[in-house]
């Protein structure tokens, strides 16, 4: 790895908005957040890919990938962050390199690459992605996007963040670096208010970010960029003039927000808009600190307003599902940090959580989680496939929510499932979102599949193969539903 790169590498783990970071000893921050790969078990994405899911929701601009075909192919456009207007972020753009670009070297393909964009598409600008190969090969990428830049007038970002570099976690954070180093303060706003805000870690997936614009819009907040979610180049290029930096959830790129404090005196908090609680207290953090940054007063009562208004909304919608709802078991496998998040408007419905994850979780989620749910709350550190198979199969949970990875466990098992993770397909945000995440729980525990697909195979289900013979003989009656009629 290049010096730069283990330089920026180090200064990323070094990061002192992370709790977990600074808990660490100096060896152990030395060696980073990588972990030990376990055998049989799935290792997650690479450093590159990490930079491409952080930036990619930048909608107008054109993300050009160095490398190989397969690279680009790997990370492009799976999880559903959504424009509310250009659509270019969804073109895949690579130079698909070659052995020949190996021995002589891909900087003049790169160039080439990037005039093509441009003449083509006119973006605001182009980010290049560096991969494992053109690192290796040693294109010097940085040198190639400032002659384009100045050739052509138009900023070409390089975000360097080869695969090699670590894992998913850590190319979001080189992604940041990109955006703090050659983005953010290049240009100014048309205008500022005392009600500016930058949604820092949002990705708007499947359109989320929408779910909570019309809460800040109706207190006259205004998001004066979004990164990255239905983000617009020149909109983080003026970031700098913010009020307050809001950084949502995970800590994927919290670098940008300890940054731009340090840099810009922008104070930032971490909040979260998933559940009524958490969404209601995002508000008001955003509202007494965009007070203490100079905005009239009368914020802090309108906010209370809103909330009660929206709170109460919310819980009466929640309430209809109630007696469909009550005593279902749900299994809460989220992979996020903040599975307590939701699950207080989970138990106003009625249903009964046996057991969450806390993987991912801090010692404060998990003492939030023993609060909400009691003593008796099963807290799953891991879980092997074969043992949430025994679980869901000893009919212990009535569905699973959870990520993709984990949805063929639940099927196999006959139980229904509902993707909660990054590539959902349903938006879950803001007051609106959690009664849609009810509304998606009923119809999945409902759904009449679930009759058809348990009733025991005629022709041998648990019991093997069966001869064609004794298959023939074990066909019920034509009136009896099977399965697929
Ligand atoms: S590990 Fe390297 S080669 Fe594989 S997808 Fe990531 S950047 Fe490309």
């Amino acid at each position: 790895m290049s010096a730069s790169l283990n330089a920026q590498i180090a200064e990323v783990f070094d990061e002192p908005g992370c709790d977990k970071n600074q808990g660490k000893s100096e060896k152990e921050r030395k060696r980073g957040c990588t972990k030990q790969l376990s055998p049989g078990s799935a290792a997650g994405g690479c450093a590159f890919d990490g930079a491409k899911i952080a930036l990619q929701p930048v909608v107008d601009v054109a993300h050009l990938v160095h490398g190989p075909i397969a690279c680009e192919g790997n990370s492009w456009d799976n999880r559903h962050a959504a424009s509310s207007g250009p659509q270019l972020y969804r073109t895949g753009f690579t130079t698909d390199i070659n052995e020949l670009d190996v021995v002589y070297g891909g900087e003049k393909r790169l160039f080439r690459s990037v005039r093509e964009i441009i003449e083509k598409y006119d973006p605001p600008a182009v980010f290049v992605y560096q991969t494992c190969v053109t690192a290796l090969i040693g294109d010097d990428i940085e040198a190639v996007c400032k002659r384009a830049t100045e050739q052509f007038c138009k900023p070409v970002i390089p975000v360097i963040s080869p695969g090699f570099a670590g894992p998913k976690n850590l190319g979001n954070k080189l992604g940041g670096e990109a955006i703090l180093n050659y983005v953010i303060g290049t240009r100014e706003p048309e205008f500022t208010t005392p009600y500016d805000i930058n949604v820092i870690g949002e990705y708007n997936l499947s359109g989320e970010l929408w779910q909570t614009k019309p809460l800040l819009d109706a207190l006259g907040i205004r998001i004066l960029s979004c990164i990255s979610g239905d983000g617009r180049y020149n909109e983080i290029a003026s970031s700098h003039r913010a009020k307050v930096n809001m950084m949502v959830c995970s800590k994927s790129m919290i670098n940008i927000a300890t940054k731009m404090q340090r840099r810009y005196g922008i104070p930032y908090f971490e909040g979260s808009f998933y559940g009524i609680g958490d969404m209601s207290n995002t508000l008001r953090h955003i509202a007494s600190l965009l007070v203490q940054q100079g905005a009239p007063d009368d914020l802090l009562e309108r906010t209370e307003r809103l909330i009660a208004v929206e709170e109460a909304r919310a819980w009466e919608r929640i309430a209809h599902y109630k007696a469909r709802l009550t005593g279902k078991r749900v299994l809460l496998i989220t992979g996020g940090v903040k599975s307590w998040s939701v699950v207080s408007a989970l138990q106003e419905a009625g249903l009964e959580i046996v057991g969450t994850s806390v993987k991912k979780s801090t010692k404060e989620d998990k003492d939030k989680i023993k609060e909400i749910m009691g003593d008796d709350a099963r807290m799953i550190d891991s879980m092997t496939p074969r043992e949430m198979y025994a679980m869901l199969r000893d009919a212990r949970a009535d569905i699973m929510l959870s990520g993709g990875r984990s949805q063929f466990v639940a099927l196999k098992a006959r139980i229904p499932w509902l993707d909660i993770n990054q590539e959902r397909h349903h938006p879950y945000g803001g007051y609106e979102g959690i009664v849609e995440l009810v509304h998606e729980i009923d119809r999945a525990i409902y759904n009449p599949v679930w009759q058809q697909v348990r009733i025991p195979a005629p022709w041998g289900d648990d019991g093997g193969a069966l001869g064609v013979v004794q298959a023939e003989a074990a066909r019920p009656p034509s009136s009896a539903p099977v399965w697929g009629r």
